[in-house]
């Protein structure tokens, strides 16, 4: 039987899980939540998400708007076995109130601390620690790219430290608020809180962040140090390693590709919905080892990396797939998702 499942919050992650829910045949996206009857609610009747209100003067709000509307967040979790919750940052820990009451499990996702759910999630390294679990927390966007490359160089060539100066996009695309217009604003909490972000994944990796924000809505950039304890390292090696690696994907100037705007234009011409480009994006000519320093680029999609994890942290929490590497073939082959 298919996973019963509901996302709680349609937003920017919330359409993008739900519309990968639906990709998947051994899950059943039972409903979607949204608060407002803005055009992501048309999206959701459109494309045939059962849609649901937090409270019933919303349902009346949506109705008179012409809206189909099932019922309200708590008859939805009557029906379903998890809750992905996508509401804005902070607002999972009331949720998670709700969810215990109706006694489903929950994935709530980066913006939530770590505590909320007690276990990080990222699919290369936490898929067999999910397994059968009542909570979990999917990682933000930007310590999903860290993770993504660092984790399978630390297994292989052990990270001694590493240090990541994170280039962050001002606001997502269709955002009005965020960064300002024509400046660049650095993060003045150091070190930043992405390094401990990873560490709730990886707790042994000794990494430190700093942050600044640029007016730009494309792509965050990180650009990345680490010292690798294993001597002898060729450049090559880590590029051969990566390439083995899911979910990471080489881009490179020398063909071209020199920004985070082209990269983008790469996801349109690949045909990716929304124009998402789920993979951590590695440029392959700048990646460069010198002595023990392994310096390197990436380019991360904010409003879709996390996305495939999502999926991943359902099956591993339903224990619908033992093997983490079944599970995350399945998953990219559905999104679409590959080199
Ligand atoms: P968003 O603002 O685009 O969407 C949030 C949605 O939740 C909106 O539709 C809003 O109407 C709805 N909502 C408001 N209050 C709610 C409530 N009480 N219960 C349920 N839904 C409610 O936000 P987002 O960017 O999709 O972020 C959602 C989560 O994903 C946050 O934790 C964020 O940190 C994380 N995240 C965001 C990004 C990104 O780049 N946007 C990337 C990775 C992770």
């Amino acid at each position: 039987m298919p996973a019963r499942i509901a996302v709680n919050g349609f937003g920017t992650i919330g359409k993008r899980v739900a519309r990968a829910v639906k990709l998947q045949d051994d899950m059943e996206l039972v409903g979607v939540t949204k608060t407002r009857p803005t055009y992501e609610a048309s999206i959701a009747n459109r494309e045939g998400m059962p849609l649901y209100t937090l409270d019933e003067k919303q349902m009346k709000v949506m109705e008179e708007q012409g809206f189909r509307v099932e019922g309200v967040l708590q008859d939805l979790l009557t029906k379903v076995d998890l809750v992905v919750d996508c509401s804005p940052n902070g607002v999972g820990e009331e949720n998670k109130k709700l969810y215990e009451e109706a006694g489903v499990k929950a994935i709530f996702q980066g913006g939530e601390e770590h505590g909320i759910a007690g276990l990080s999630f990222n699919a290369f390294s936490s898929y067999d620690l999910a397994q059968g679990r009542k909570w979990a927390r999917v990682v933000s966007c930007n310590t999903t790219g860290l993770i993504r490359t660092l984790y399978p160089l630390d297994r292989m060539f052990k990270v001694e430290e590493a240090f990541a100066a994170i280039v962050r996009r001002g606001a997502d695309p269709a955002e009005a608020k965020g960064s300002a217009l024509n400046a660049v604003e650095p993060s003045l909490h150091l070190p930043t809180h992405h390094g401990t972000d990873v560490r709730t994944v990886l707790p042994g990796l000794n990494i430190s962040t700093m942050a600044v924000k640029v007016p730009t809505t494309n792509m965050h950039v990180h650009c990345i140090h680490a010292k690798l304890r294993k001597k002898g390292v060729k450049t090559s090696d880590v590029l051969s390693l990566w390439d083995q690696m899911p979910r990471i994907r080489f881009v490179s100037g020398k063909h071209g590709i020199r920004t985070s705007g082209q990269i983008m234009e790469i996801a349109r011409d690949l045909g990716r919905h929304s124009g998402d480009f789920a993979e951590t994006i590695v440029w392959e000519d700048g990646t460069h080892i010198d002595g023990e320093s392994l310096y390197y680029y990436q380019a991360v999609h904010q409003e879709s990396d996390v996305i495939p994890e999502n999926i991943d942290c359902i099956r591993s929490m339903m224990e619908m797939e033992k093997d983490a590497s079944r599970s995350i073939r399945k998953t990219d082959r559905s999104l679409g998702i590959g080199k």
